[in-house]
């Protein structure tokens, strides 16, 4: 089939929520796609920040086709082997989230942590900040804060209030004695790419939070749903601060590329006794072997180091572009945002019709999410690129 009647049949069939691009891709491997054509394009989104490893690993792949082979389901109920590796392995990546609940996404694992939070708590409030995003079933979209998300929804879940992110005293002010938990990014992806304040600090936002919570009895929960393994140059971006929260929110990257999201815990969080929550793939041992793969390789191939490092060059590359539209660069290790002064949409346009591949975060940031395993030839590419397409005049 070519790129046409892939996309007329998608379009006829889609239920409406997706605006296709007009491109189909069949093949990736590392930071690179192939569209339908045998066309080659630079991958700077990821699939939305979850192919971290690159597209197809040989690893990951191999471990899928194993397990594939093996038992692709089991309920949690029964224990398995490879879960019983990947519980024992996700726990000793963060020291005191020892207990781990496995789900599907990463929405599914925001939803978890707050049911956890109301249990563990007997409290009902839950404080978000202000542009952030934590996906779209009810629980995560009421934590959500962009009315674009919201909009047509409501009445979404009673309790939840947003403050400004990066401000100390409007959080000190919300969390009060019916406060379940307060959730927030490390950075703030889909909202604009804002990193918190002094994150790489021990007195920056994410301590006074910390602080605040352990104060006044609520639990913190730090989604790295986007920023998680290796993304901003650490397994995960709370490891820049020190800060430790009691329910951790992850998923993307984890599982190489499958459908895996988790939770890891900490001993604050109580009463998460049989049958308090649950999912039916959750735990399926498919995903586990391709987590324990994806694991090893972050670790063995050193990816947050290399997103430390790429994210180091490609920024200085991008600070050095003179360009009337640009507003600001910001962002930690290959998580960056670019914000202009005039709408976004023209300029990941642009890039796409030089075969790069570009997020936007919002009307205006320009929102780069590579694979951490892109070559330092394909980053000169792609700083070539947006050298090139931050000085043209576009229409808006
Ligand atoms: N939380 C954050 C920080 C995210 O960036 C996302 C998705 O982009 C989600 C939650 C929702 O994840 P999913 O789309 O897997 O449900």
């Amino acid at each position: 089939m070519d790129t046409y009647q892939i996309l007329d049949i998608e379009s006829q069939h889609t239920s409406g929520v997706y605006a296709k691009q007009p491109l189909a891709f069949e093949r990736g491997q590392g930071a690179t796609l192939w569209d339908s054509e045998g066309n080659e394009y630079l991958d700077c989104s990821s699939g939305h920040g979850v192919a971290n490893l690159g597209h197809a690993h040989p690893k990951v792949a191999a471990a899928i086709a194993e397990q594939a082979g093996t038992l692709i389901t089991l309920f949690e109920t029964f224990p398995n082997d490879k879960r019983a590796a990947l519980m024992a392995k996700m726990t000793t990546l963060v020291p005191g989230l020892d207990r781990v609940f496995f789900c599907n996404s990463g929405t599914e694992s925001v939803e978890a942590a707050l049911k956890f939070a109301r249990l563990s708590t007997g409290r009902t409030n839950v404080v978000a900040t202000m542009r952030g995003f934590h996906g779209r079933t009810f629980g995560a979209l009421s934590a959500t804060h962009n009315k674009k998300y919201r909009a047509g929804f409501e009445p979404l879940v009673p309790g939840f209030s947003h403050v400004p992110y990066n401000n100390i005293g409007a959080l000190e002010k919300a969390i009060t004695d019916e406060t379940a938990a307060v959730i927030l990014e490390p950075v703030q992806g889909e909202g604009g790419v804002y990193p918190a304040d002094g994150l790489c600090t021990t007195e920056g936002y994410l301590q006074a939070a910390r602080e605040l919570c352990s104060a006044r009895g609520a639990l913190l929960i730090v989604d790295e749903v986007q920023t998680g393994f290796g993304r901003t140059g650490k397994m995960f971006a709370i490891e820049h601060s020190g800060v430790i929260p009691d329910l951790l929110c992850v998923a993307k990257s984890l599982a190489g590329g499958l459908p895996r999201g988790a939770v890891l815990i900490g001993g604050a969080v109580k009463n998460l006794v049989p049958g308090a929550h649950g999912s039916t793939f959750g735990g399926n041992p498919l995903a586990c072997a391709a987590a324990l793969a994806a694991l090893e390789v972050i670790e063995t191939e050193n990816l947050p180091g290399q997103a430390a490092e790429k994210g180091a060059y490609l920024m200085e590359k991008i600070r050095a572009i003179q360009s009337p539209v640009v507003r600001e660069v910001r962002g930690m290790g290959l998580m960056i945002g670019i914000e202009l002064k005039q709408k976004v949409t023209p300029y990941v346009k642009a890039l796409q019709e030089r075969r790069i591949i570009a997020l936007n975060a919002g009307m205006t940031v320009l929102r780069l999410l590579p694979p951490l395993v892109i070559t330092y030839e394909q980053l000169d590419r792609l700083a070539r690129a947006l050298d090139e397409v931050l000085n043209l005049s576009v229409e808006e």
